[in-house]
């Protein structure tokens, strides 16, 4: 089985620890039935493997190894980078610097994400006070990210403003930081703070997130309908002053019609952040066929997503399945995993607990999948499946690799950065050569930033 193949590649190389063991068990409760056998051989001798085996090991290792391993996007809080208890420590998060070394991941784009507020929540959401305290909480951001790499761990990770920057930093051997905006919202009506979030470090952004704002219709009109129909006059506006400046044009969580607009007016070629293939995963998240050929004629990258619900849709739980993990989680006194912040909560209170009673809680999970059987999870296998889909439909020059750590993302065998290296192995699996692999691992995304900033040049003549 596949799944046991990956599994014993991931307690080879990826430190086992009780943070892991914990994420295990998340993932369990949103419908697991394989994940037991992952955590049961966590702590087990390694199992032999064939020479076979150990020979495409060897060789995914080197070229992991070789290679300049980028993540496109990866959500914090500001207080993971900055407070007492930080990145620079194995915090319980999926990503952190002890994961990342683990992992082999050499570069990220950390996200200056802020949500959408609706017109229904806040009446005041599009005004100047709306736009002023979303534009406060992106600036928090930024600042997390410049004092991270500036004070708080200079000498293992630094900062990074061009795609020669990053080969650079990597050369030299350490981490290398870069910052995309999720949401052009705190922009407000101001065009200058384009020119502002560039100078802060911005090297991505997305013009939206879930919700429509003052640039552009969202994914999530497909469920609520549109406003704008496509871009703004403002969003327009925008777009051109990003390609000016030379940022990255992002269209992960624009609706379709805005994406297709962007790609139309954009003069450089745009970004897709984190999203996956519609073909395989019907939401409004993803892109179809259409888009991702309109991206490609671009020259742009999609950059594949393991975030497991646009990966594949999984059925619910039934109610007996729901009622069984409710009980058991009342019986341990472990709050509920899921809802805003409920994620880390959980597995706060995972940690928590004494190991007996851990192993215990264990056993009363495979019981319970047993008896009630979840929907499968979603396994690296099927988030390799898109880029798979992705390379056969716009080729292997368009395709890349994300992971949404920290924000939702994370299948079985890629969920926290110390896993990282199973993606290079999957790949060389399906016959992926070095060179390809290069390429979606990073490759296309710095060939994208480069072109993205020669074109800036031109158009500031
Ligand atoms: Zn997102």
């Amino acid at each position: 089985m596949w799944t046991i193949r990956a599994t014993s590649v991931t307690v080879r190389y990826a430190t086992t620890n009780r943070f892991k063991k914990t994420r295990c068990l998340l993932l369990t409760f949103f419908a697991i039935l394989i994940i037991m056998p992952i955590v049961a051989t966590d702590s087990r001798p390694l199992a032999q493997t064939s020479p076979a085996e150990d020979t495409l090991i060897k060789k995914a290792r080197a070229i992991h190894e070789k290679v300049i391993n980028l993540d496109t996007h990866i959500d914090f809080a500001p207080s993971d980078l900055t407070g007492e208890r930080n990145y620079t420590q194995r915090l319980e998060t999926q990503f952190n610097l002890p994961n990342m070394i683990d992992g082999g991941l050499d570069a990220l784009f950390f996200s200056i994400y802020v949500g959408q507020t609706r017109e229904a929540q806040n009446p005041d959401a599009f005004t100047a006070a709306g736009y002023e305290r979303t534009y406060k909480l992106a600036v928090e951001k930024f600042d997390a990210v410049q004092r991270f790499t500036r004070e708080i761990a200079p000498d293992k990770i630094e900062l990074a403003l061009t795609a020669a920057d990053v080969r650079q930093i990597h050369a030299k051997g350490k981490k290398v930081a870069l910052m995309g905006v999720e949401n052009g919202y705190p922009l407000g009506e101001d065009i200058a703070r384009v020119k502002e979030f560039y100078d802060r470090g911005a090297r991505y952004l997305s013009l939206t997130h879930n919700g429509h704002n003052q640039l552009a219709d969202s994914h999530t009109g497909e469920r609520d309908g549109w406003k704008w129909n496509g871009l703004s006059p403002r969003g327009k506006q925008v777009v051109v002053e990003l390609n000016r400046l030379g940022i990255m044009i992002d269209v992960a969580h624009a609706s379709k019609g805005s994406m297709m607009q962007i790609a139309a007016l954009s003069k450089a070629p745009i970004i897709a952040s984190h999203s996956a293939a519609r073909a395989l995963c019907d939401v409004s998240r993803n892109m179809d066929d259409e888009q991702l050929l309109a991206l490609k004629k671009t020259g742009g990258v999609i950059q594949v997503v393991a975030y497991s619900s646009f990966v594949k849709t999984t059925k619910p739980d039934t109610a007996e399945r729901s009622a069984a993990l409710a009980t058991a989680r009342k019986e341990f006194n472990l709050p509920s995993p899921t809802g805003p912040g409920q994620r880390a909560r959980f597995q706060a209170a995972l940690k928590a607990l004494p190991a007996e009673q851990l192993a215990q809680f264990e056993k009363k999970l495979t019981g319970i999948d047993k008896e009630y059987p979840g929907d499968p999870a979603v396994t690296l296998k099927d988030f390799v499946d898109h880029i798979d889909y992705a390379v056969n439909l716009i080729g292997i020059d368009h395709v890349g690799i994300s992971s949404d750590f920290d924000g939702g993302g994370g299948v079985v065998g890629w969920n926290d950065a110390s896993e990282t290296f199973n993606v290079t192995l999957e790949l060389v699996r399906r016959g992926y050569t070095e060179e390809q692999i290069e390429k979606l691992w990073g490759g296309n995304l710095l060939r994208v930033m480069d072109e993205v900033q020669r074109i800036a040049k031109d158009l500031q003549k």
